[in-house]
């Protein structure tokens, strides 16, 4: 499978594609659940402010309410307006005290009666709410006054700040805080009360005010990390977030693993140049000496390990990512054997394998006459190497490409000899230049009498064409005492060699002596 050119079923990218998998979820659903958690904060700051202002309103409207009701009382001796002021305290919720004020200020409260307190219009909120931080009854014990003036005086209700308190506790939502903030006092859902300078809290701060008073509510959360809060109240969510993303990342990571169809799996190994040349050589029978080498492709594959050609050859051929294969190939040897060309035989064969559909373009030209030119001119001879069972058109175009490729040099071998049809006819319209007889028949020699004719008849069909010929899968020496004595030119099999990597058959041939060139290398 390919990723912007990357090769993801390597490990390497396929870890980071699991992890990316994973990483991308899990951040885009956590920062989702983080944002929608701020929402949610927001949406209950402003709810609870809402909520608070019109608690406290209501109970302000009780205040103004004694106020309007004792508003008669002004100027009246405090003697004679003292039972009503007691009477409104007691019957008016929330309400705490009254008070009556003239041009000298409070003169009359309903729990002290005749009083001389001092009375400063200006510390009020819009001349008509001030937060007090207590009172001469109780020191410490905040109140909000409701004042009310007329052209004679004034009157003055109080609302305990435990009403306040409470209003602004049952309103704020679980862990945010509440104040109250009138002038330049704010009063918190604890009931203290800071003057000046008041620090908000940190987190989804709203405001509310009031449309009827001069006062403010805050709501808002004081939490060490947002994120903390997150997963104390969202821990839930985030397993199941985490544990979808890891199951994602778990599903790519095997995706990526599967063998994808075997022409892409084909591909990707082109890419990644997992196919490489093997060796294997061809000896002259008579003198015994190396005088060639077959490439035989194999796929060195990153977890299955070497694979077999004829394990994916059929498909490759099946899907035209044979040419490009065999393009490969062709590289890979020119290159390494042409850095060692000193220690090659003079008309070193090397026998390439090509499939038929390779022969329907000229490109095969080109990468011949760039086969050769890594070699001093003679020092090999390039052989291809077609199938009997996969037989050529011999229409124009195939005949004037082999045509050309006989002009430049390039030999011709038909391979597998004897299990296909391939005609008299056929064998000299392409000029073919070696018989490669099966290893079918190889095998059997001195086992089966019908074998050992196929072969005499076969050496002696080369003999009347002129076609060199080439037993292959010859495994014991009896079968190369029989293939000489038949004058078969050169062997290949396992007797001779195994196939090698190209590395170690050059390895072979640097370990040769100069002078011994000649000599048959085992690369076995
Ligand atoms: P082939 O071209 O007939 O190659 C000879 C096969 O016989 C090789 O098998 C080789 O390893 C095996 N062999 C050689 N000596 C002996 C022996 O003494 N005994 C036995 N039992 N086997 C021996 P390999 O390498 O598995 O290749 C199988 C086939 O895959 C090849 O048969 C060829 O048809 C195809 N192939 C291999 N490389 C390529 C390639 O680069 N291109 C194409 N188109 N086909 C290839
Ligand atoms: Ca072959
Ligand atoms: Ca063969």
């Amino acid at each position: 499978m390919s990723l912007l050119g990357l090769d993801a079923t390597r490990p390497c990218w396929r870890l980071l594609c699991a992890l990316l998998v994973f990483a991308c979820p899990a951040s885009v659903g956590l920062w989702e659940l983080h944002n929608n958690y701020l929402h949610t904060l927001d949406k209950q700051s402003e709810l609870a402010a809402t909520k608070a202002v019109r608690l406290i309103e209501a109970m302000l409207h009780h205040a103004e309410g004694v106020n309007r009701n004792i508003f008669p009382l002004i100027s009246h001796p405090c003697n004679t307006s003292l039972l009503t002021l007691r009477k409104e305290v007691t019957l008016t919720p929330f309400v705490r005290s009254a008070s009556l004020i003239n041009h000298y200020g409070v003169y009359c409260n309903s729990l002290f009666g005749d009083v001389h307190w001092e009375d400063d219009v200006g510390r009020y909120s819009g001349g008509f709410l001030r937060l007090l931080s207590g009172n001469p009854v109780r020191a410490n014990h905040p109140m909000l006054v409701v004042r009310t003036e007329s052209q004679d005086g004034a009157v003055l209700s109080t609302i305990d700040s435990e009403y306040l308190k409470l209003m602004l506790a049952l309103s704020a939502p679980v862990s945010g805080k509440a104040q109250l903030h009138v002038g330049n006092a704010w009063l918190d859902e604890q009931g203290h009360l800071v003057e000046g300078y008041h620090r908000l809290p940190t987190l989804a701060v709203h405001k509310a005010k009031s449309e009827h008073y001069p006062l403010s509510v805050y709501v808002g959360f004081e939490l060490p990390s947002t994120w903390e809060a997150l997963w104390r109240v969202r821990h839930l969510t985030i397993w199941m977030l985490l544990g979808f993303s890891l199951t994602i990342s778990l599903l790519v990571w095997w995706l990526l693993g599967r063998p994808g169809t075997m022409e892409g799996e084909l591909k990707r190994a082109l890419r990644a140049r997992e196919f490489v040349p093997y060796l294997q050589p061809l000896i002259a029978s008579r003198s015994g000496k190396l005088m060639g080498a077959e490439v035989l492709m194999r796929w060195q594959h990153p977890t299955s390990g070497l694979i077999r050609p004829d394990l994916f050859i059929p498909q490759a051929e099946a899907c035209g990512v044979i040419v490009p294969m065999t393009q490969l190939l062709m590289r890979d040897v020119a290159q390494q054997l042409g850095q060692r060309q000193e220690r090659l035989p003079d008309g070193f064969h090397v026998g390439i394998n090509i499939s038929a559909v390779h022969c329907r373009d000229f490109s095969l030209l080109t990468e011949c006459r760039a086969f050769l030119g890594h070699f001093v001119p003679g020092q090999v001879v390039l052989v291809l190497e077609l199938t009997e069972r996969e037989l050529l058109v011999a229409d124009a175009h195939t005949l004037a490409l082999f045509k050309q490729l006989d002009e430049m040099g390039v030999k011709l071998a038909i391979d597998d000899f004897g299990t296909g049809h391939s005609s008299l006819a056929y064998l000299q319209q392409f000029h073919v230049d070696y018989l490669k007889i099966d290893r079918s028949f190889i095998g059997r020699i001195g086992t089966e009498s019908l074998s050992e004719h196929i072969v005499d008849n076969v050496i002696d069909l080369a003999t009347r064409l002129g076609l060199a010929l080439v037993a292959e899968g010859v495994e014991t020496e009896m079968q190369a005492d029989y293939l000489r004595g038949k004058g078969v030119d050169y062997l290949q099999g396992y007797l001779f060699g195994h196939p090698a990597s190209l590395r170690s058959f050059c390895d072979a041939l640097s370990k040769a002596e100069v002078g011994d060139k000649q000599t048959l290398v085992r690369v076995a």
